[in-house]
């Protein structure tokens, strides 16, 4: 079966699926984007992942291209078309149309896409044996915290990590903080036994996984504080990982050269990817997908 897009108000094969060459998205990457994880036919946290578009939207001065529920109903109609029950789903949104100049209009009618994946996630397997990660410097600008489709640092130190076979890139300022990985958010197990995570600043993005794991960790009566951290701190921790929607938690069992506490999977990660994996089981089908 091909699989279906939507583009600028049309469902295409997605093989013949076009934008113009004076899309801003692709001559300045002037746009935003959102993943989405559908569990079981549930999109996960989609409430929040709409919020923080709206937001990216909003922090560019690019207007949303139609309302949050028209948005919606085409989402769940590309995801329909495709028959996808579990995987991603992709929306980009671009500020639009004109001739090349840096500067914009703001009369211009945005540019919407959709496709959506399927995939089942990172493996338990791999869950259970925990990952590699390299560290690289942060090179990125001042507004993280905008989800820009602008990710050339991002897919530098993805390179990095993929080059070393490691599953992400750590990412940290020239000081040593440790701000968030490539695509995931970073969190330790400091010596007393905290978790810890950057706060959700300008200098990162505030991941809807991490929001969601903050929630549960305190629910379960964990301590929790967000603070920013050193690569130094995370080298000594008890534990690393790393949560984001397609990574959910995933312990990290080294970091370059070295090895994270007794090099296997700490026991805080696999209990917050189990609590994390119960959370997406309780997805309600009826309310799921409202905003
Ligand atoms: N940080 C960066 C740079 C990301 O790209 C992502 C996700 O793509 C995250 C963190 C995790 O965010 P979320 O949990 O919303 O997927």
């Amino acid at each position: 079966m091909s699989h279906i897009a939507y583009v600028n108000g049309r469902y295409v094969p997605q093989q013949h699926a076009q934008v113009h060459i004076e899309d801003r998205g692709y001559q300045f990457a002037d746009g935003v984007y959102e993943v989405v994880y559908l569990w079981k036919g549930c999109p996960v946290d989609y409430a929040a992942h709409i919020q923080r578009l709206g937001r990216s939207l909003e922090e560019l001065e690019i207007p949303p291209p139609m309302s949050w529920g028209a948005l919606t109903s085409i989402i769940k109609e590309v995801v329909r078309r495709n028959r996808i029950v579990q995987g991603i789903v992709y929306l980009q949104i671009n500020r639009g149309v004109a001739a090349r100049n840096h500067a914009y209009s703001r009369t211009l009618r945005p540019s919407l896409i959709i496709t959506v994946k399927h995939g089942t996630g990172p493996s338990e397997k791999v869950a259970n044996r925990g990952v590699k990660v390299v560290s690289a410097a942060d090179i990125r600008w001042a507004r993280r915290d905008i989800k820009s489709v602008a990710l050339l640092p991002n897919i530098l130190a993805k390179q990095k990590a993929a080059d070393a076979k490691a599953f992400e890139a750590v990412l940290h300022t020239p000081e040593g903080i440790v701000t968030e990985a490539s695509a995931s958010n970073v969190w330790i197990v400091a010596k007393d036994k905290t978790l810890v995570t950057h706060p959700a600043t300008k200098d990162i993005l505030g991941g809807v996984t991490r929001a969601t794991i903050l929630k549960l960790a305190r629910a379960s009566g964990y301590k929790v504080t967000e603070r920013p951290f050193s690569v130094k701190e995370m080298r000594a921790a008890k534990e690393v990982f790393l949560t984001g929607t397609t990574t959910f938690v995933m312990p990290v069992v080294q970091i370059d050269q070295h090895t994270v506490a007794n090099g296997a999977p700490g026991e805080f990660a696999l209990d917050l990817r189990n609590r994390y994996t119960h959370y997406m089981n309780s997805g309600n089908p009826e309310t799921a997908w409202n905003v």
